[in-house]
């Protein structure tokens, strides 16, 4: 086994995965060459995005289309008070860059829809789900169980978060939940609130999902879903098994994420 590429500077940033045996320089080098996309640099995006770069994740994208608000700031916390008003895609480029030169990030500053999400997607080896919005969290699933890109799942609500990862040998999303609530059906964190620390927790386990992705250790949490209840301080398990009917995913999946109506409902076949 030839050893990896890594410069004296790098031996000594990651020397602490370095020396672990399950992790290792060829561990370190594929973190370095990985391509990871975030959809969302909010709540979750944030925690996932620092620990990202910290762990030397090469190239990291970086999907938003809103500005930094006042609001944000409670939990969104790789953007700072003096980047009110700018495009968090920018606010969060400029954090990983000052974390950790090792890592070049690429902005995209554009919503997810079926006519975005391909040219998004393609060429990324891993997708962190951290978005807020259930056309999102859906269109998301089915492209990426579609084109066979496994990617992490994480949702927070008020004291509760839910993480699972779906890497195409089990379930997809829509397993679990076939179609998305009546719009307005769920609140979301501006008409509920959101513990400000939660997505710190949800966002922290999507992170660890996606590193060991890359190095190859561990077990993930395909077919798993951990729901987290920040009140009680409990984390339980629900087990999550592939539905042969899935649209998706199922014996009869459907061809394209543009033949699906995602603005509204999310519903497949309608
Ligand atoms: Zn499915």
């Amino acid at each position: 086994m030839s050893a990896p590429d890594l410069d004296p500077e790098q031996l000594d940033r990651y020397s602490r995965h370095i020396i672990m045996d399950d992790v290792g320089p060829e561990g370190q080098a594929n973190l370095l060459d990985a391509r990871v996309l975030v959809v969302g640099a909010g709540g979750l995006g944030s925690p996932v995005l620092q620990y990202l770069a910290a762990a030397g994740v090469g190239t990291i994208g970086v999907a938003d289309h809103d500005v930094v608000e006042r609001s944000n700031l409670q939990r969104q916390v790789v953007h700072g008070d003096a980047d009110v008003g700018r495009p968090k895609v920018d606010s969060a480029a400029e954090f990983v860059g000052e974390l950790n030169p090792d890592v070049t990030v690429e902005t995209h500053e554009t919503a997810v829809s079926p006519e975005t999400v391909a040219d998004l997607v393609d060429g990324y080896d891993f997708v962190v789900d951290a978005s807020d919005n259930f056309p999102t969290r859906f269109l998301l699933n089915d492209y990426c169980t579609l084109a066979g890109v496994p990617f992490s799942h994480g949702a927070i609500y008020r004291f509760e978060g839910q993480v699972t990862t779906f890497t195409g040998e089990g379930p997809c999303y829509r397993c679990l939940f076939p179609e998305a609530p009546p719009e307005g059906a769920v609140p979301d964190c501006a008409t509920t609130g959101v513990l400000g620390v939660l997505p710190g927790t949800v966002g922290a386990i999507q992170a660890t999902e996606t590193v060991k992705h890359v190095v190859g250790v561990g077990e993930s949490l395909d077919g798993r879903m951990v729901v987290y209840d920040a009140a009680e301080m409990t984390f339980e398990e629900v087990t999550v098994r592939p539905n042969p009917d899935c649209p998706i995913c199922g014996d009869d999946p459907i061809e394209s994420v543009r033949d699906v109506e995602y603005a509204e409902s999310c519903a497949v076949g309608d």
